[in-house]
């Protein structure tokens, strides 16, 4: 077995390995996720052809206005060389990375950058909540490793030494592991928020039952809060799609600076899922990003999108697909998908977890690079592949 870097999810788990041999993908480490992610990439035959990098380039050459799309599985070398790239064709350089995640980056909730990184929660929160998140569906081994059973510096017994609160609107299975299970009807996330600020500031307004969640429970999930020196909450889609986002980041932060005015350490950390959607954020944050790109889309302003790392197409909201559907695609990405056998022309990569090389964002926005492994000898990278396009497009310019 050698060690490598999983991008299954946003974790970039590094501290996992595996070995292909004749026999299939062996691995240790690696979640369920992690491992149908690797077997899947392991299967792909990837055939890059200097005639459809020429004919690409061709293309790119001929647009008039280029949409570059795409990104969130792309690795950050990748997404520079795409800024430049469109930079050098006057393209429009946009990402599919949910309004949500770069709201949410935006907001004061963030103001002062992610000043605690995922580590930091392994060796002190005692007090986790996920909030709006079920990382059981979609960041597998962030309890397991970070958040609730790992011992830390000041958790010394583990998930003994913690209290996990839950609150999401459905039973979940992230639920079954948890000391607070508050199940809130959609949209009364504030209104939580604000009970639970009104009782640690002492003003006892939890009487009876409070948005179903019995009075007991909630004052108990209160006390607890007093208890606890170090909280962090994890905040996740739930939060974000809600409609309400800014209103339910705005409950967050003075959730946060309540518990902060007792003392105690408090954070909230975001728990999106795509393996590079940090990484995207950090790129381009300075860039007009997605609400209104998609209405750049869905409006028919691009003829040509050139598409990196993603299957658009399978994840788009259907009339802003449609529209980029109606577009000269180009893809550069691993095989399979809509949005390949759409594509006038596909060059096909290698997933970074194979080719072994550049680095990702974490979620927490920690870099991590990926790690050379045998599998890794005569890959693809979307950062190469695109490199090599540059050069043609300015070759054939000159
Ligand atoms: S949690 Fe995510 S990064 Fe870690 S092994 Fe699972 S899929 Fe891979």
């Amino acid at each position: 077995m050698e060690n490598i870097v999983c991008n299954g999810c946003s974790l970039l788990c590094d501290d996992v390995s595996a070995e292909i041999s004749s026999k299939g993908v062996n691995s240790l480490g690696l979640c369920k996720l992690g491992h149908t992610h690797l077997e899947t990439v392991t299967a792909h035959k990837i055939v890059a052809t200097q005639k459809k990098l020429e004919k690409a380039a061709d293309l790119l050459m001929n647009t008039t206005n280029l949409l570059l799309f795409g990104w969130t599985h792309a690795t950050d070398e990748a997404i520079r060389e795409g800024l430049e790239l469109a930079a050098t064709l006057k393209g429009h350089f946009g990402s599919n990375v949910n309004l949500g995640p770069m709201q949410a980056m935006s907001h004061t909730i963030h103001a002062e950058g992610l000043d605690i990184d995922l580590e930091y929660v392994r060796n002190n929160g005692e007090f986790i909540i996920y909030w709006g998140t079920d990382p059981s569906e979609s960041l597998h081994r962030h309890p397991s490793r970070f958040a609730v059973l790992p011992r830390g510096e000041k958790i010394p017994e583990g998930i003994e030494s913690r209290t996990i609160g839950v609150v999401d609107v459905r039973q979940t299975e992230t639920m079954k592991m948890a000391n607070h299970r508050l199940i809130i009807p959609i949209g009364s996330d504030v209104e939580l928020l604000n009970t639970v600020i009104s009782e640690l500031e002492g003003k006892s307004v939890i009487k009876d039952k409070i948005l179903g969640i019995p009075g007991i429970e909630l004052v108990g999930f209160v006390r607890n809060l007093q208890k606890a020196d170090c909280i962090i909450i994890f905040y996740g889609s739930g939060v974000l799609n809600s409609g309400n986002q800014d209103t339910n980041l705005t409950g967050m932060v003075k959730l946060i600076e309540t518990l902060r005015a007792t003392g105690k350490k408090a954070y909230a950390l975001p728990m999106f899922v795509q393996s590079n959607t940090m990484g995207v954020i950090k790129a381009t944050h300075d860039h007009e990003i997605v609400g209104e790109l998609l209405h750049r889309i869905s409006s028919g302003e691009f003829d040509t999108t050139l598409v990196v790392g993603d299957d658009v197409l399978a994840h788009l909201p259907g009339s802003v697909a449609k529209a980029l559907a109606k577009t000269q695609i180009l893809y550069v990405g691993p095989p399979g998908g809509l949005t390949d056998k759409r594509a006038t022309v596909s060059v096909h990569t290698s997933d970074a977890i194979i080719a072994g090389t550049g680095t990702m964002i974490r979620v927490d926005m920690k870099e991590i690079e990926f790690k050379k492994w045998r599998a890794s000898v005569a890959t693809e990278k979307h950062s190469e592949v695109l490199m090599k396009l540059h050069k043609l497009v300015r070759t054939k310019r000159t």
